[in-house]
């Protein structure tokens, strides 16, 4: 079968593989769609290191996917609960159950992690295995596509739930990836009041526009209509001086996390998001916001997320598909890797389609 193979920077090969085995508690998924990770990109230009030993492959990536189930391991069948033919999607970060931190119920902090795409072989593969405790089966009306963004929109809603946008909160967000795109509408689908959105693309600002953002500022493109050089100010000026009660930064620049602490008021929670480099650090002016009795959160994951996920999928709450913007063949990954690393302002989200 056929599989994306990365061994290191800018090396991946599509190999013809043997079919993985699947032990007693697995199951074999037949790979439907598999989302392109912005941390996919990034492991794949070695911005990141993999969750294996020596931090490279080889090593099939991509952890957002859905499928079919092909197979079963005789404890899987034994227990009934799922059957070949069930459409599922896994959620990738396979915790433990065992350690301190996953028996006092937080998965998304266990010891033991070896995900999926960044520890063990991922779904940029015809066939991927993975255990029946980490399988979340599909309603009908949930296409494939939307299946493969669950993962991430799981993470984006703990954000979100951290957040606790309330009825008529006016809220920031600090980024207008799929991940600031989702965030902005269950923040709206909660009630908030004025949204603001910052970003560095006018394409994806006008997405978040008409997903429901009141208003859109480029922070960086001088020639943008909607260009600001002092987000700050704009935010004073738009609540009269009482700033935002809420702000969320789905990327990793330092910049944007420290801009979300300023432009947030009495009582606010700020929420961090973004992946931010290993060496990066976060000033925070202690003195304003100790008086303002801010709470700085950061959100890892998605812990007890994915019910409510697939529901608010299911039900509508979130579009998913004017999102994905690419779509790729699995042998066209290496290629689409560098293109989403490139210039396009329209990239929103590349998606491969088995
Ligand atoms: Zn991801
Ligand atoms: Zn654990």
């Amino acid at each position: 079968v056929k599989a994306q193979v990365f061994y290191k920077p800018e090396v991946m090969k599509l190999e013809d593989r043997d079919i993985p085995a699947v032990s007693d508690n697995e199951v074999l998924i037949r790979v439907k769609a598999c989302g392109i990770c912005g941390s996919d990109i990034a492991y794949y230009f070695g911005k990141s290191p993999l969750d294996t030993e020596t931090g490279l492959g080889p090593l099939v990536l991509g952890h957002e996917f859905s499928g079919d189930i092909v197979e079963m391991g005789t404890n899987v069948e034994r227990m009934g609960m799922f059957h070949a033919s069930d459409r599922v999607t896994v959620n990738p970060p396979l915790h433990c159950n065992v350690c301190e931190m996953c028996t006092q119920g937080y998965p998304n902090l266990c010891l033991n992690m070896k995900p999926l795409g960044t520890a063990q072989n991922g779904a940029f593969a015809e066939y991927v295995k993975a255990p029946y405790t980490h399988l979340v089966k599909l309603p009908d009306a949930v296409s494939y596509e939307e299946a493969a963004m669950i993962e991430p929109l799981a993470c984006a809603l703990h954000g979100v739930k951290l957040l606790d946008a309330q009825l008529g909160d006016s809220v920031v967000i600090f980024g207008t990836g799929a991940i600031g795109l989702m965030m902005l509408q269950a923040i709206k689908a909660r009630g908030a009041g004025k949204v603001a959105v910052c970003g560095v693309l006018d394409y994806p600002l006008e997405t978040a526009r008409h997903l429901g953002a009141d208003y859109i500022f480029n922070t960086m493109d001088n020639a943008s209509p909607y260009y600001t050089n002092d987000i700050k100010k704009e935010i004073i000026s738009l609540t009269g001086g009482r700033m935002a009660d809420k702000s969320i930064v789905p990327v990793g620049a330092v910049s944007a996390m420290r801009s979300a602490v300023e432009v947030t008021g009495f009582n606010a929670n700020i929420v961090m998001f973004g992946l931010p480099g290993a060496d990066d650090v976060l000033e925070v002016p202690v003195l304003d916001t100790l008086k303002a009795a801010k709470t700085v959160r950061f959100s890892w994951l998605s812990p007890q997320m994915w019910p409510e996920t697939i529901r608010a999928v299911h039900e509508g709450k979130i579009q998913l598909r004017s999102l994905i913007t690419h779509h790729y063949t699995l042998e066209q990954l290496g290629d689409a890797l560098v293109y989403l690393a490139g210039p396009d302002p329209k990239k929103i989200k590349g998606m491969v389609l088995f």
